[in-house]
């Protein structure tokens, strides 16, 4: 399958995308968590992104265009995909279909995950997530087994620093600006489909199951 999953900051998009690729084999493609391993690692890349990253704006579009292609053009990803936060703006989008034709591996369906913002803010307020391994957990609603260790790999939990209230709002307000033209963009393309993010993890992971069948 040829996934892609858009949604706002929150909705539980890489957490969704984690199971899935387990599920059913995929490579779980999330610019986020390239563009922090990045950061982490103090690259190029990671000194370029950090700034846009700390304000809760978008990366310039040429950094993550340059990232993705890369690593679409990996062995693994012609074993399927799903993309988790990318494309976030037309512009990536229309630059995913180029790169996705070259390779000849054609979109066929966008996941479109909806939450109501105030859930949103409870979601990413309480995320913990893993540096080592990059699975998201939230202290009320998905803790880990044993507190603050990731039950993946046994490294100790962070708080992502865009997870503060202030960065919140920014990257929600980015969000909707530019999401409504990306879902015109897939709805055109007979590719969306909406998906009811509000209940527990696997209630999510139900609806979504429904539609890939
Ligand atoms: P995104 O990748 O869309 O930003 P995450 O998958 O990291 O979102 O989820 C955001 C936070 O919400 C995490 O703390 C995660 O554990 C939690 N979460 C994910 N799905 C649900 C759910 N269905 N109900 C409650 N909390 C959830
Ligand atoms: P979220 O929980 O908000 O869905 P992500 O992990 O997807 O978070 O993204 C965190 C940050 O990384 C974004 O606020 C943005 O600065 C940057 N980023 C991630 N993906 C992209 C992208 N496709 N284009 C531009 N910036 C991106
Ligand atoms: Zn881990």
């Amino acid at each position: 399958m040829h996934l892609v999953l858009l949604g706002p900051p929150g909705a539980g998009k890489g957490t969704q995308a984690t199971i899935l690729a387990r599920d059913l084999r995929l490579a779980h493609i999330s610019t986020g968590d390239m563009l922090r391993t990045a950061v982490r690692e103090g690259s190029d890349l990671g000194l370029a992104a950090r700034e846009y990253m700390d304000r809760g704006e978008l990366v310039p579009d040429e950094l993550v265009i340059a990232l993705i292609q890369d690593r679409l053009g990996a062995p693994d990803a012609r074993g399927g995909f799903i993309l988790d936060g990318f494309p976030r703006n037309v512009s990536q989008a229309e630059r995913l279909d180029e790169i996705l034709e070259e390779l000849n591996l054609p979109l066929e369906l966008v996941l479109n995950l909806q939450v109501p913002e105030a859930e949103l803010i409870r979601r990413m307020t309480g995320r913990r997530v893993c540096p080592g391994c990059g699975e998201s957990y939230h202290l009320v609603f998905n803790p880990p087994k044993s507190l603050g260790v990731c039950d993946q790999c046994g490294e100790d939990l962070i708080q992502r620093d865009d997870d503060k209230e202030a960065t919140v709002r920014m990257r929600l307000e980015v969000y909707e600006r530019e999401n409504a033209p990306l879902v015109e963009y897939y709805g055109e393309a007979g590719l969306l489909v909406d998906i009811d993010g509000r209940g527990t993890v696997e209630q999510v992971y139900d609806r979504i199951r429904s539609e890939l069948k």
